[in-house]
């Protein structure tokens, strides 16, 4: 949304099209905030040593200096635009903690930030007049000699596919979290972008940084904010111990999620774990209990309503059971700080882009900002971009032959496996083995494991042969994409053998910076594993170091 406002602005025509109302989108669903260094004492170098250090030294510093230097004046545009961020008792904007930083610099709307900026953002898009073609499902991108055309998109309503003609196209299309289950993802974040634009012949990178967060319910992968820990709740393991004092002396709670995941996973795999609920002690506690009931229904009100729900736990007189879950994808479409892709007029910009400002390991409340900041970089370029090139011819062909693919789909005999099954042994398997802890061996099995689930997925009926709204068929398209994601994941994570950020390989515990100090960037090829490069580390001003917390 902020990528098509960029561009209404400069005078483009611009359409939205979501697979959702656009205020369904994941980014509803964020809560603890967004970073920017407005405080008084804090600078944009601040903010950017931190990302820096927090990607383990993977993230581009070039691009990790425009998230920067354009985050204060992001959240005052958002500010300005309508989004009500929590203001102290002297009437000023007032962040809250959060992970890895340095200061207090993520400024927020209670726990619902995501759904204030989103509502806001979609608002805007009314006034500025954007076309929006909500419900509309993208099933290919179309080149034409080599430059981008359009694309080709299922109107859910009817089941109508539709050419649309474009000379750019700017992909925000969230993560890939339901690759894994669970997931803390939204059921809809399953990588189309990333595998659209990967078989459009823009590379992949750093699909190997897969972040778990590490307070997640365990009944349904639910997210806990990190907020909790910022507004100063307490990780403890059985014995009542504040065990990250262990793990991370200087920062305890509030280091950075890869390596407070790891930390409670050492607990619970050494027997300190608490009850989960569902008959093994998985989990450790995040205590609330010491901070004042008002002030938690104040900031963290929804998940004193999620942990109520999903875990029958009052967290103003309880500690809640929580765990390393499934949160982010680091890794994504390789674009450059305009969002440009290898592919001419096809752009990217948040969660299924690669700038690479994450790199191993995204900080909370970093990627609000990714959106914003690169969505309207991408925007301008984009923009810039229609304006000097004209419109290729898009073929009527590539309609027809969405249309053969959904009748081939429809027409199969009602034996296969179901979408639903082979979807829970994608995510399952994705977890087992490319969770917080991996090894070159397992890595290797859940390959060949996604490799036959593939076959599977290409015989696996859709139960409902209907046009309207006919979300078996979308779960068909869906689960073609997370397939793709989750190869390019575990090639991408066999590939690194070193341990950096979110990649943990047991086989390989060091970073190492002779060998591994680069991206890994992928090539689909048809009907073959993908092809590898490397594409080199930007470094400005910030040398490796070690990394403590
Ligand atoms: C529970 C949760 C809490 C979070 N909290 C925070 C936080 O506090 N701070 C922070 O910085 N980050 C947070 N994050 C991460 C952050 O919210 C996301 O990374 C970010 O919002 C992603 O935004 P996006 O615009 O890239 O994608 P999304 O918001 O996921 O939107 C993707 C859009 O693409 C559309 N789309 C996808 N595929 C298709 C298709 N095939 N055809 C048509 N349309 C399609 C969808 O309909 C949707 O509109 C959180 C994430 C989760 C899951």
């Amino acid at each position: 949304m902020r990528a098509a406002l960029e561009a209404k602005r400069r005078h483009a025509d611009v359409a939205l099209i979501s697979k959702v109302h656009p205020v369904r989108s994941h980014s509803v669903a964020a809560q603890g905030g967004i970073n920017a260094p407005l405080g008084q004492s804090d600078t944009w170098e601040s903010h950017a040593y931190d990302t820096v250090k927090g990607s383990d030294y993977l993230g581009d510093q070039d691009a990790i200096e425009a998230l920067s230097r354009e985050a204060a004046q992001a959240v005052v545009d958002l500010e300005n635009m309508g989004v009500a961020f929590y203001r102290g008792p002297d009437g000023r904007l007032a962040p809250r903690n959060f992970g890895g930083a340095s200061t207090a610099r993520t400024y927020f709307v209670g726990a619902i930030t995501g759904h204030a900026i989103l509502h806001v953002m979609y608002e805007q898009l009314l006034r500025a007049g954007v076309k929006i073609y909500e419900e509309w499902f993208v099933t290919s991108l179309v080149n034409e000699g080599g430059f981008t055309a359009g694309l080709v998109a299922q109107e859910l309503l009817t089941g109508r596919f539709h050419p649309i003609q474009a000379k750019a196209i700017i992909l925000c299309t969230g993560g890939c979290g339901r690759v894994y289950e669970p997931s803390t993802n939204a059921l809809i974040c399953t990588g189309d972008g990333m595998s659209l634009a990967w078989r459009a012949g823009a590379p992949l990178m750093d699909m190997e940084m897969v972040q778990y967060h590490p307070t997640t319910l365990p009944s349904n992968g639910a997210l806990m904010t990190e907020g909790a820990r910022g507004d100063g709740a307490y990780l403890r393991n059985a014995l009542g111990d504040r065990f990250m004092s262990k793990y991370a002396p200087n920062k305890l709670e509030l280091a950075s999620r890869d390596v407070v995941s790891r930390a409670e996973q050492v607990e619970i795999d050494e027997g300190r774990g608490v009850d989960d609920g569902l008959g093994a002690k998985s989990c450790v506690y995040l205590d609330c209990t010491h901070l004042p009931r008002e002030f938690i229904l104040e900031r963290l009100g929804e998940i004193y309503e999620i942990a109520r729900q999903f875990a029958n736990v009052d967290i103003t007189t309880q500690p809640v059971p929580v765990r390393p879950g499934m949160h982010y994808m680091m890794g994504g479409i390789k674009t450059n700080v305009d969002g440009r892709t290898r592919v001419p007029g096809l752009y990217a910009a948040g969660e299924c882009a690669c700038v690479s400002v994450h790199g191993g390991n995204r900080l909370g409340a970093n990627s609000l900002l990714d959106t914003v900041i690169f969505g309207r970089r991408a925007g301008a370029h984009a923009a810039e971009f229609a304006r000097q090139v004209e419109f290729r011819p898009l073929s009527e062909g590539a309609v027809l032959d969405s249309e053969r693919r959904a009748q081939e789909v429809l027409g199969r005999p009602a034996n296969g496996d179901s979408i639903a099954k082979v979807r829970m042994e994608l995510g399952q398997t994705m977890h087992q083995y490319a969770g917080v802890w991996r090894d070159g061996k397992g890595l290797n099995t859940a390959l060949s494991r996604i490799y036959s689930l593939k076959e599977r997925y290409q015989r696996a009926p859709v139960q409902d042969k209907g046009k309207v709204f006919n979300t078996n068929l979308v779960f068909h398209w869906e689960l073609g994409y997370m397939l793709d994601n989750a190869e390019a994941i575990l090639v991408s994570a066999i590939h690194r053998t070193e341990s950096r950020g979110a990649h943990y390989r047991t086989d390989c515990p060091e970073r190492d910076d002779q060998s591994w100090l680069k991206h890994i960037v992928l090539d689909y090829r048809p009907g073959a594993a993908p092809g590898i490069q490397y594409a080199p580390v930007t470094i400005t001003r910030w040398k490796p170091e070690k990394r403590v917390y």
